[in-house]
């Protein structure tokens, strides 16, 4: 069974009070309008977690969160634990965005350890992974995409506990996507391992991200193997992010 497409919206350390729930209010409202062949998720800053999950109430719009701690609890000074967001009301939590092993030095080991976290506080992960444009220069990008997915994943990752996200680092907030065959040849191998790796590996969603916009999110979606977007700055608009939502047919 082809996995059901996930538009998830990436807000990074944007978005204020009032205007962050504002724009949470005003996705909930429109997705609640329709009947979209997709799921939707948002994933804004944490400080807006808890209230955002009052004003999605009753709608089919989920939260997540965009990074967390390893562990459950303890002296981890500004961290948050996977339990923390499942508290705040989230169901997701992104680990291994490229921001975060760019700017915090993460490891592969270290988000493998993030998505068992999430996975033993209850959230689903989505695992990001992506090659920068030199690795892609170089030829190596499936070389790096099917290391890194093979060290970020955790052995006990199943389609219900985990998403994988196909970033190239080279097409995040830049206005620059791979070609479809690019996206396509990523994205199949990507299947390939999971279908190796995993009983249910065929039903893991695996997402593009990277630059999706209202305008070239169809044609994206349509590419084979690609089970939903993971959308950056174009989520940041609530006119833009249910256009990308509308796409998926
Ligand atoms: C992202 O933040 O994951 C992302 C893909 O950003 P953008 O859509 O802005 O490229």
């Amino acid at each position: 069974m082809t996995p059901r497409i996930l538009i998830a919206g990436n807000w990074k350390m944007n978005g204020l009070g009032g205007d962050g729930l504002a724009l949470v209010r005003a996705v909930a409202q429109s997705v609640s309008a329709e009947a979209l062949k997709c799921d939707v998720l948002i994933c804004p800053p944490a400080t807006l977690l808890r209230e955002a999950k009052g004003v999605i109430a009753g709608t089919s719009v989920a939260l997540g969160a965009q990074d967390c701690h390893t562990d459950a609890k303890g002296a981890h000074t500004g961290d948050i634990s996977a339990e923390m967001l499942k508290d705040c009301g989230c169901g997701f939590v992104i680990v291994g965005h490229s921001e975060r092993r760019t700017d915090h030095g993460e490891t592969d080991a270290q988000v493998r350890a993030k998505a068992e976290a999430a996975r033993r506080g209850g959230l689903t992960a989505i695992v990001c992974i992506g090659e920068t444009l030199q690795q892609r220069d170089a030829g190596q990008a499936i070389a790096v995409v099917t290391r890194q997915l093979a060290s970020s994943v955790p052995d006990g990752a199943n389609a219900a506990n985990t998403v994988i996200a196909y970033e190239p680092v080279w097409a995040i907030g830049t206005g620059r996507t791979p070609t479809n065959p690019e996206i396509a040849e990523v994205h199949g191998r990507i299947r390939v391992e999971l279908t190796t790796r995993f009983r249910d590996g065929a039903e893991f969603r695996i997402l593009y991200g990277g630059s999706v916009n209202a305008k070239n999110a169809a044609e994206i979606l349509r590419v084979e193997h690609v089970n939903g977007g993971l959308v950056g700055g174009a989520s940041l608009d609530a006119q833009s992010f249910l256009a990308i939502c509308r796409s998926a047919v």
